[in-house]
């Protein structure tokens, strides 16, 4: 059963909150921060570049967007426990993952852990950027990729080494109870060399670390690339899981939202890539991230079952509304949508026997790993 808390007279519960709170931010003041600075991990509403999160009941972790204009707020209540309100209404106390001392951690050669990957819930490291997306060059980036913005806008994201990255690892599953890394980078135009970096770096971690000393799973997020065999040494360098973004399903709108990879991959070569790996390595290996919100849900819901009956995992991310993007203009969905959504998740998930990746309290903008661990109450309403 999903607890329920009430939205003005509609009940609600944490994945629908979830996906509310995505799309629209939350107010962010201060008197939250300073009350429970001490024992939670939270970077201060002065600095606009922080990963911060909060966890609604059920271990539902979200992304805290500071929104100054958003109906809903974080306040203290009068016995002084941080809430979640809307309009001045209170929905629901919240917590926040524990105080960690990542984010005072320096790499050997003097750079921030916190330039290079961030904690996500409270058991994920997940490295966001690791190097140059090549799309940038030909102006085809994705157009809700806040790490291409930066880039472009010239703030100095750091090219992380091999050692950095291993180091950045031991120390966060020694220290701050990681559980489960996600690798990310930018699109290199050959295919076979992105490929090769990412067993390259795997084979590092193993050396100075030990992948069988990550408690949960270590996954990568790709490039699909051309000769879809290029990834099987991604596998074969201990990969638990590769994930190929189709982002949206309707091709005109993938042209739309993801220009470089709907001109150099297509739409055709990024589910050859995927199917390949689901033949080769079994289902539950590849997996794809859907961002609900940016078409229609039946369109959407057709890819999810399309990539479902084939044992790949369809990943369901929240839209975040990004400034300046081409979705700037574009209103978030309601809520029905994301309801009939996290059902035939749900459903999915159950039917083809698929588990998604993430482990407790799961990603800031993915609901994927929590319609899993609710699916039974989510099939059941
Ligand atoms: S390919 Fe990846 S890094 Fe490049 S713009 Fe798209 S999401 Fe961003």
């Amino acid at each position: 059963m999903l607890e329920r808390f009430d939205l003005h007279g509609a009940p609600v519960t944490s994945l629908d909150l979830k996906c509310l709170l995505i799309g629209n931010g939350m107010k962010y003041p201060d008197e939250v921060y300073q009350s429970v600075a001490s024992v939670a991990r939270l970077e201060p509403p002065t600095n606009p570049f922080a990963c911060n999160c909060i966890i609604l009941p059920g271990e539902v972790a979200v992304h805290l967007q500071a929104n100054s204009q958003s109906p809903f707020a974080l306040a203290l209540d009068e016995d002084g426990k941080a809430c979640l309100f809307h309009e001045d209404a209170r929905l629901t106390e919240i917590t926040f993952p524990a105080a960690s001392a990542y984010y005072g951690q320096k790499t050997s050669v003097g750079t921030p852990f916190g330039s290079i990957a961030v904690l996500e819930g409270v058991s994920t490291l997940a490295f966001f950027y690791m190097w140059k997306c090549q799309y940038i060059q030909t102006k085809e980036t994705c157009t809700f990729c806040f790490q291409v913005v930066a880039d472009i806008m010239g703030y100095p994201l750091p090219s992380s080494s091999y050692d950095e990255v291993a180091e950045i690892i031991k120390w966060s599953i020694e220290n701050a109870g990681v559980r489960e890394i996600q690798l990310t980078a930018g699109t290199l135009f050959t295919s076979p060399e992105e490929c090769k970096r990412y067993a390259d770096l795997l084979r590092a971690i193993d050396e100075r670390v030990g992948l069988d000393k990550i408690p949960s799973e270590i996954y990568c997020y790709m490039t699909a690339p051309k000769d879809p065999a290029s990834v099987d040494q991604v596998f074969e360098a201990g990969a638990d899981r590769v994930a190929h973004d189709l982002h949206v399903w309707d091709s005109s709108l993938h042209a739309r939202y993801a220009p470089g990879h709907a001109r150099h991959i297509g739409r055709a070569g990024q589910l050859r890539a995927l199917e390949h790996i689901a033949d080769k390595f079994g289902p539950n290996r590849a997996f794809s991230a859907f961002v609900a919100g940016l078409e229609p849900l039946d369109s959407m819901l057709e890819g999810a079952e399309y990539l479902a009956s084939r044992g790949i995992v369809p990943a369901f991310s929240i839209w975040m509304p990004t400034p300046g993007s081409v979705t700037a203009d574009t209103a978030p969905p309601g809520l029905d949508y994301y309801r009939q959504a996290q059902k035939q998740f749900a459903y999915l998930y159950r039917k083809y026997n698929l588990d998604p990746p993430g482990a407790a309290a799961g990603s800031h903008v993915s609901l994927c790993r929590d319609i899993y661990r609710h699916r039974d109450a989510l099939l059941a309403d």
